[in-house]
């Protein structure tokens, strides 16, 4: 089939009018069927260029000419773009006027207007904005808004925006009751997520007010900072506590606000992280930015120069989510443990923050979502540091008990030192003592150990010692209290039992002592142990009963005993009775 080109020209120009007006139709946002919405999709708007507009003038150009429609529920431009007029047509099916309320729910928006135009009538003008006295808005709110009823059929709304920052346009078009519900809500939401970060940063403030240690209360100041920061960025603060200071006040307070939670982010993540000791550069680094852009910012305020403090704030708060990552990313590459969790968190909080501020910007779809992301991401930033904290608590806990441990038991055998020994028998004697029962101390020495160092190295001595030890523990009671006297010499005390009870415990393990074997090679060591043992008959220690301080007299009495056994031929158990009967 043969297409001639005038043909091919004339189905090209009818299809791209019918593209044109699928893509330019005039958007109807039916109020009745959408009682609440954010109403960027059904809305046109164009930037003014040059000359202020008049309203009519406006009205004119939106009949003239086909305007872009937003592409998301709100409409974002850029920073400090020209103004920008916008379009709604409403329908409304009901039968009567219903009340419904008119919002941009950004709260830094400078000036607003508002015209609402029914069958070629304006039937209600509105003016407010940031730079509007806080009483004199329509609706004394962090944001512009205001309430009118709205007439059944088509109704026009206009509007004006003029704003010095981001040019983010979620209007909001909703039942009147509806409005209200989203207020409660959102409400409740700011409260659950400033309850949060403000009960973590009470918690880690008391934290460091009984233990002192420098990054609970970064942390706090990190938390309270970032709350501040966002009441004052969502508008809540101003209306809470600056409504008559005016815009300007505001906007200062705002960068101001801005990087102090940066500032406490960025010295708590180096204190967290430890970066002096494995990044001094870093660190030194870290510290810098966080001392003179601050005042860089404080020179512009000096200067009256917003916009130098305002650009050094935003370079500040890039250089925060920079360095989080390098910082979290350094130490990760030298071994710090807290780095995993902190690198996943800051980059998690990172990209919530980028997404937020890319809708802020225009350059992302604007909607409750992505610019309440940044929030979500800081409290879930928030909720893993703290867990990071809790970590870092357990561990100092643990060391110190390991510390304590380690302090009371010896290496080698893994048996009470001197000092493990008191403080594990101390009880134990004291029950006896209360109980009148029996009790008895064994003490053993290697037999002539010096030469089995010499003969087959310190190493195999050590084997020696060791086994030792095992055959003590093995034959143990859990009761019994065993440790390593000195360097060859071991001591037992063993509860509820007797001399001659102890007398036959020592024999069982001088014979273990004297079967056991340390092979080496081809040659095995073997070798014997000499045993004092001292114990109560009856309860009565030489006659007497036992009192406080006769542990000390016991062990003397068992080791004298052990120094008759090496002096007779060694290899043999001798108690100390025998020892003192024959003395
Ligand atoms: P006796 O039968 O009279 O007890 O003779 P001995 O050689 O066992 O006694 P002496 O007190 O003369 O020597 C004890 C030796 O124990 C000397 C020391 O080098 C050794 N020794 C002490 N502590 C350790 C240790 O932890 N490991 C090893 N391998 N040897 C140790
Ligand atoms: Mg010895
Ligand atoms: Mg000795």
């Amino acid at each position: 089939m043969h297409i001639s080109p005038s043909t091919l020209r004339w189905w090209l120009l009818i299809t791209l009018s019918c593209l044109h007006s699928l893509v330019h139709a005039e958007p109807i946002l039916n109020v009745s069927q959408n009682p609440a919405v954010t109403a960027g999709e059904y809305t046109r708007y164009f930037q003014e260029s040059g000359r202020r507009l008049e309203v009519s003038e406006a009205i004119e150009q939106f009949a003239a000419k086909s305007h872009p429609t937003g592409i998301s529920e709100s409409i974002s431009i850029g920073i400090s773009v020209a103004p920008v007029w916008l379009k709604t047509e409403l329908q409304n099916d009901a039968t009567e006027a219903t009340v419904f309320r008119f919002s941009t729910e950004t709260p830094w928006l400078d000036v607003i207007d508002a015209w609402l135009i029914h069958n070629g009538k304006v039937i209600h003008v509105e003016s407010g904005g940031d730079a509007t006295p806080y009483e004199q808005r329509p609706m004394q709110y962090r944001y512009f808004a205001f309430e009118t009823e709205l007439p059944p059929g088509a109704t026009q709304l206009y509007m004006r925006v003029e704003t010095v920052g981001p040019m983010a346009i979620p209007l909001r078009i909703a039942e009147s009751g509806l409005a209200v519900q989203r207020d409660i809500s959102s409400g409740y939401q700011y409260g659950l997520l400033y309850g949060i970060m403000l009960a973590l940063a009470m918690y880690n403030l008391i934290i460091y007010i009984s233990i002192r240690k420098r990054e609970y209360a970064l942390y706090a100041v990190y938390l309270v900072g970032f709350v501040i920061n966002s009441l004052s960025y969502t508008g809540q603060l101003h209306t809470w506590f600056t409504p008559d200071w005016g815009p300007y006040f505001q906007d200062w307070l705002n960068i101001f606000l801005m990087i102090t939670y940066s500032i406490a982010g960025l010295h708590f993540a180096r204190v967290l992280l430890n970066t002096k000791s494995h990044a001094p550069w870093l660190d030194k680094v870290t510290v810098g930015v966080t001392v003179f852009i601050p005042a860089g910012m404080v020179i512009g305020a000096l200067l009256n120069n917003l916009t130098l403090s305002l650009v050094l704030a935003f370079l500040l708060n890039t250089s925060f989510a920079v360095l989080f990552i390098a910082l979290g990313h350094t130490a990760l590459r030298n071994g710090v443990a807290a780095a995993k969790l902190f690198l996943v968190c800051s980059l998690t909080a990172a990209v919530c923050i980028c997404i937020s501020t890319a809708a802020v910007a225009g350059l992302l779809p604007y909607n409750d979502m992505t610019f309440k992301l940044i929030e979500v991401g800081m409290s879930f930033e928030a909720i893993c540091l703290a867990f990071l904290l809790a970590q870092r608590f357990r561990t100092a806990e643990v060391e110190k008990q390991l510390a304590l441990r380690s302090a009371r038991i010896d290496s080698l055998t893994g048996l009470n030192n001197r000092r493990g020994f008191e403080h594990a028998a101390t009880p134990v004697w004291y029950q006896q003592l209360r109980s009148g029962r029996d009790i008895s101390v064994v003490i053993l020495d290697i037999d002539l150990f010096k030469q089995i160092n010499d003969q087959y190295g310190h190493v195999q001595g050590d084997e020696v010692l060791k086994s030792i030890a095992a055959l003590l523990q093995h034959g143990a009671r859990r009761s019994d209290v065993m440790a390593r006297w000195g360097g060859e010499e071991f001591l037992l005390l063993l509860p509820d039992t007797n001399e001659q009870q102890a007398i036959k415990h020592a024999e069982n393990l001088r014979a273990l002592v004297a079967q056991a074997r340390i092979d080496i090679d081809e040659d095995k060591i073997e070798f014997t142990a000499s045993f004092g043992v001292c114990g109560t008959i009856d309860g009565q220690f030489f006659g007497h009963p036992l009192d406080a301080d006769d542990l000390d007299r016991m062990i003397d009495a068992a080791d004298k005993a052990l120094y008759t056994v090496k002096n007779s031929g060694r290899n043999k158990v001798m108690p100390a009775t025998q020892v003192l009967a024959s003395a």
